[in-house]
């Protein structure tokens, strides 16, 4: 058992922290004022090949895995969790499906440009009315003179707006319940195909999220992603990767709320000595830091067993989950060490918060991981 990151490993985690913390945290509350998507980010993290470190070099990537990638989600995040999603969804949820089950054709046209960060990802799920139950997608594809027509939305899609391809699911069986659902390869300068205006949300507010709608969309015959009747099968495949993503992403979150109630805890005088000193505050740091430990065991382990090729689903879930909450109770503590300055837009910890929570909801919520977990206890 080794519980060390390789060099090259290292490496790689020291390049994006600095990266992240120099060019990133020090405009990421700007980003999250102003709504502002990082386009400029986004092409320095293409040159530093950030984009590539998951896919093998034959499609354009470094080969260097799913754990150099989640190091380097957590160091995004840590600086401004709105690239972080903005990253992982691109990676994990976007550009894996084609990776994993695209034929070789669909790979080199779409998992090449995707590595190099030339274009952004998106993975389109969620429908109005199926959100945690996926397999209650609307929208339908019928086959047609060699052609898919496809019909119906998606909502809350991550990078809806700025990604050149994404991949979504549609029932191409009605009636065979999980069994009818294919997916696809979307180009985004499709026919029929167009989004919605960016919604206003709680937090991630420099991250794109818009609704997706098909309108007698057509596709040529050969955009079916693997086999007809098979999207389900993979989708749950692709959220057992993504999962590890948001565990990341939530890790990001809450090392940046430790470490700065730590840096304020120091700092912050009253009764004539840093809070710091007094055991109320101690407890509150070392079970934050407790806790992320913990996480980022659980987010590693299960990204280590990706890259041996190993079933992750009950890991995946344990680890979104475990990180997820973490963030969450991260956050809360740092407000509270920072007092009513925690609670002022002047502060990062309250941006933390609100970035925080969604890791609780998206690509399965706490609920759903629960159920998850059971399910592989043999519930
Ligand atoms: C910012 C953001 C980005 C997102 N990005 C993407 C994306 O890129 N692609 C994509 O496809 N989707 C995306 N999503 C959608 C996200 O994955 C869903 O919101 C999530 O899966 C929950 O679905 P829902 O919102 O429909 O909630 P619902 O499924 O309606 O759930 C509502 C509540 O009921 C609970 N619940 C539901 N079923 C059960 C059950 N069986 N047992 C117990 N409790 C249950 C849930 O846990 C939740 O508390 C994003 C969402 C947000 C907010």
């Amino acid at each position: 058992m080794n519980f060390s990151l390789s060099e090259s490993q290292l490496l790689i985690q020291k390049t994006v922290r600095d990266f992240a913390q120099n060019e990133l945290a020090p405009i990421a509350a700007d980003l999250d004022k102003e709504a502002r998507f990082p386009h400029e980010i986004i092409k320095q993290m293409a040159e530093l090949d950030l984009f590539a470190l998951p896919y093998s070099e034959e499609y354009g990537g470094t080969g260097d895995g799913c754990l150099p990638y989640v190091v380097a989600v957590e160091e995004i995040s840590r600086a401004c969790a709105s690239t972080g999603i903005t990253y992982a969804a691109h990676c994990s949820i976007g550009t894996d499906p084609i990776y994993l089950f695209g034929t070789e054709k669909q790979k080199q046209k779409w998992v090449g440009p995707c590595a190099r960060g030339e274009m952004l990802a998106a993975f389109g799920l969620t429908e109005p009315n199926a959100g945690s139950d996926a397999g209650g997608t609307k929208t339908t594809a019928v086959l047609k003179n060699s052609e898919w027509l496809i019909n119906g939305s998606k909502c809350f899609i991550t990078n809806a707006t700025h990604a050149g391809v994404i991949v979504i699911s549609a029932v191409t069986e009605p009636g065979q319940g999980t069994k009818g659902i294919s997916s696809f390869i979307v180009p985004r300068d499709t026919a029929g195909f167009s989004v919605s205006e960016p919604y206003d949300k709680l937090g991630l507010k420099a991250s794109d999220t818009a609704e997706l709608y098909f309108d007698d969309m057509r596709l040529p015959e050969d955009n079916l992603l693997g086999k007809r009747g098979e999207g389900f099968k993979q989708l749950l495949k692709v959220l057992d990767g993504g999962r590890i993503s948001i565990g990341a992403l939530a890790l990001g979150i809450a090392q940046a709320s430790f470490d700065a109630a730590l840096a304020y805890a120091r700092e912050r005088r009253q009764f004539g000595q840093p809070i710091s000193k007094f055991q109320a505050i101690q407890f509150k740091l070392a079970d934050m830091a407790t806790s992320i430990e913990m996480a980022r065991m659980a987010v590693y382990r299960a990204a280590w067993l990706k890259d041996q090729g190993r079933a992750t689903t009950r890991e995946s879930s344990m680890a979104k989950l475990y990180a997820s909450e973490t963030a969450v109770k991260a956050a809360l503590e740092a407000i509270q060490i920072f007092g009513g300055y925690g609670y002022m837009k002047e502060y990062p910890v309250e941006r933390y918060l609100r970035d925080a929570k969604l890791m609780e909801i998206g690509e399965g919520t706490s609920e759903i991981q629960r159920l998850v977990i059971a399910r592989q206890l043999g519930c």
